[in-house]
């Protein structure tokens, strides 16, 4: 049994040093207990903040503490009449082989489940992040052009593809020409611009020949920069993450563009608005599943797993999440079903 700590908070880029592979016992669950087995680990760019004490909607991971994550486990030993062995569970049991829960939080996924890792994905958090940010806060209309980045990612590309269901014509920005054509080929976006060639905000303004309605905002920086002057009055404009941000140890070189931030918005009475899944929408939790499992069905949405075995691998692969070398949803496989 094996675990992953934070050994000591990053400053900039994580590196290997701030994370420690641990050995320890495999717990014993209490009366009223259950003993989970991971299978898989989902890796999240939230996590970034995690290791940060900068004051944040969540708290911090403490030092020597257990890296934080969701998990889809298996109930291995049951003390508790709710819960029976074989059982899959969606659970919060983080960077480690096994963990205990008193049943507390966990979402049942039945004894034989299709796919399960897709509860930390596409059916789970960033799913329903790209639900309801682009549905609640972008009201896509048809024709409408949406602009989303980290495109092929699990928030991104949902986004582009609920989007296209809704009669937008959709342009995805991403790192590289092989995920710009998946954007494409597979996922079926109008364009998707690679935020790495030099000529990238032409190229962006090109695409975007009607200006910008709605810009799902994953990543800030420099595609925040290049999207603020297309954007058309009325734009909405969801603020879900900023990624581009998250290594950051000071504010961009530049000139301030607070102003005309500012003015953009006043102008073109854009509104602009950030969400936390869980706190703001969990109550809409249902909406959400039921018409993201008939999409599936349908086979009008298509996902991507980029699958890591090996939890001894997961600082590694967190480092590069943070570097676009993920390719899909980030998972690690810990043990095998
Ligand atoms: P992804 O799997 O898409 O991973 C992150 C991707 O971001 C990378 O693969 C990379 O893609 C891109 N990226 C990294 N650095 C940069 C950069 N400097 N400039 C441009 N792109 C960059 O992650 P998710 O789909 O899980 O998450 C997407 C966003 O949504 C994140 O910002 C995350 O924090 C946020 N989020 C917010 C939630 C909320 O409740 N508000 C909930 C869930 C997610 P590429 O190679 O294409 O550049």
């Amino acid at each position: 049994n094996s675990r992953i700590v934070l050994a000591s908070r990053p400053v900039g880029a994580p590196t290997p040093d701030n994370f420690r592979l641990e050995d320890i016992e495999i717990p014993v669950p209490a009366d009223g207990e259950v003993l989970l087995r991971s299978v898989y680990l989902s890796l999240d760019p939230y996590m970034r903040g995690r290791m940060s004490d900068a004051k944040s909607y969540a708290d911090p991971v403490a030092v020597d503490d257990v890296m934080v994550g969701a998990t889809v486990c298996q109930v291995v030993e049951s003390n508790n009449p709710e819960f029976e062995i074989g059982e899959w569970v969606l659970a919060y049991t983080g960077w480690q082989s096994y963990g205990i829960s008193d049943g507390e939080g966990l979402l049942k996924l039945g004894k034989q489940p299709t796919a399960p890792s897709y509860a930390l994905g596409i059916m789970g958090m960033p799913g329903f992040t790209a639900y309801m940010g682009l549905l609640d806060i972008g009201q896509p209309k048809q024709g409408d052009t949406l602009v989303v980045a980290a495109a092929t990612g699990p928030v991104g590309a949902t986004v582009g593809q609920i989007g296209k269901i809704k009669g937008c014509r959709v342009i995805g920005v991403a790192g590289g020409e092989e995920k710009c054509r998946y954007a494409k080929e597979v996922l079926g976006f109008d364009e998707c611009i690679d935020h790495k060639a030099a000529d990238f905000e032409q190229q962006l303004q090109a695409v975007c020949d009607k200006g910008i309605d709605v810009y799902f905002e994953n990543v800030g920086g420099k595609v925040f920069d290049a999207v603020l002057p297309l954007l058309n009055t009325g734009a909405r404009v969801p603020v879900c993450g900023l990624i581009s941000q998250y290594n950051a140890t000071s504010l961009p070189d530049g000139p301030d563009r607070l102003s005309m931030l500012m003015g953009t918005l006043l102008i073109k009475r854009i509104k602009m608005q950030g969400f936390i899944i869980f706190d703001d929408y969990a109550h809409r939790y249902n909406e959400f599943a039921q018409d993201m499992s008939q999409w599936l069905a349908e086979g009008k949405i298509q996902y991507r797993e980029h699958l890591v075995q090996g939890l001894d691998k997961a600082p590694e692969a967190f480092i590069g999440l943070l570097e676009g070398k993920n390719f899909g949803k980030l998972v690690i496989q810990v043990n095998q079903p």
